[in-house]
């Protein structure tokens, strides 16, 4: 199909073809964790929930992981979740383990009295490479409303700093509802005061305990997607969105009305992270096993208990289907950012029970639809 300015005529590339191997694995380690967020996926409880992989199940799929990479491919990256994934007692068994098998590490740790100035810089001997922290508001108030613990906002603070301190480079994770969005400007100041190597904003799919809070309607998302690319041009941070893909559309449009052609921009830093959306460069094991395109899109392919993660990863019907943009209905089926973009199949399938129909946050009409 031929496209106004090109894009969709553009096939997939080792950029973004991600048929082979992922480029990052979620796994959430455990659902036992300290705090109880409203918008929590994992729906994590106190304690760990029965039938969580043990060590040697957990170490048989690190093995595994390297079946992604027998003809050259580069391993996955890990990032391993919860809940809190500081409950599991052999957390640095299971680094120790990745990384002796070339698999690099990062953790994404709640902030509970757990994570500790202590902790942290064990984290960097242990050998994880970069954590991850949730920060969804300016104020203590507010942020500890939505964490349900007090003292939250604080603390995520100064374990920021602390890592800062480690060595240890952040992602800072922060929530965008339509209650929140307003409270962006105001994050980013307080976050501009700190150290940290990326600022995710993750645009709420209403799933799990995130079903109490409301999503952004996509004219307002438009506006503050075009914010956050503002503040990637201006801060030291970057600026990358969560289940926001056409987040790409919006930093590549200018460029392409400025006359820059596809292929320059697909050798160009923006490039990096492109095509990546559930299923296509992301994967997600659960605590007991399962394994779904992403944490945010909770259709189970498999289990890796009884079945290899490579083999659900490439061979399953929907991880496939995932990958192929042509499969996609509606705008996104059409759209000539789609191999860049794709759209949240998450948000899609949590809408309309279908994982390959638009994603109802993005609001563009295709210059090919109809
Ligand atoms: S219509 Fe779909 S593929 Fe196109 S920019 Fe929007 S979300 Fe992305």
């Amino acid at each position: 199909m031929a496209h106004a300015n090109g894009i969709g005529s553009v096939k997939p590339n080792e950029l973004w073809a991600y048929e082979r191997a992922p480029m990052i694995i979620y796994w959430e380690l455990t659902n036992a964790c300290g705090l109880a967020c409203r918008h929590c996926r994992a729906t994590a409880l106190p304690d760990a929930a029965p039938g969580e992989l043990s060590t040697a199940e957990a170490i048989a799929v690190l093995d595994d992981i390297l079946g992604f990479a027998t003809d050259g491919e580069a391993l996955p990256h890990l990032v391993m979740t919860g809940g809190d994934p500081l409950k599991r007692a052999d957390l640095a068994e299971l680094v120790a383990a990745a990384n002796d098998r070339g698999i690099g590490v990062s953790l994404a740790p709640a902030v509970t009295p757990l994570l500790t100035r202590e902790k942290i810089f064990w984290m960097k001997e242990i050998g994880i490479q970069a954590i991850s922290l949730s920060l969804d508001a300016s104020t203590a108030e507010y942020h500890d409303g939505i964490r349900m613990v007090p003292g939250t906002f604080d603390a995520t603070l100064t374990a920021l700093d602390q890592a800062a301190e480690a060595g240890l480079p952040v992602q800072v994770n922060t929530l965008v509802t339509a209650k929140t969005a307003e409270d962006l400007p105001a994050v980013a100041k307080v976050l501009s005061e700190h150290t940290l190597m990326q600022w995710s904003l993750f645009f709420l799919i209403s799933i799990g305990r995130g079903t109490e809070l409301t999503e952004l309607d996509p004219g307002e998302a438009e506006k503050w997607l075009m914010w956050a690319a503002k503040v990637n041009r201006e801060t030291e941070f970057r600026v990358k969105t969560t289940e926001a893909m056409h987040f790409r559309r919006l930093m590549t449009a200018p460029m392409l009305r400025a006359g820059k052609t596809t292929a320059a921009i697909e050798a160009g830093p923006m490039s990096r992270g492109f095509g990546i959306r559930d299923g296509n460069g992301i994967v997600f094991i659960s605590n007991l096993g399962n394994v779904c395109p992403s944490g945010f899109l909770p259709i189970e392919v498999g289990n890796v208990k009884d079945t290899s993660l490579v083999e659900l990863y490439r061979n399953t019907e929907l991880m496939r289907s995932l990958r192929d943009p042509d499969q996609f209905k509606g705008r996104c089926g059409v759209c000539e950012f789609r191999q860049w973009c794709g759209g949240s199949r998450a948000r899609a399938y949590a809408w309309t029970s279908d994982p390959l129909e638009s994603d109802p946050l993005c609001p563009y009409q295709p210059k090919t639809e109809g």
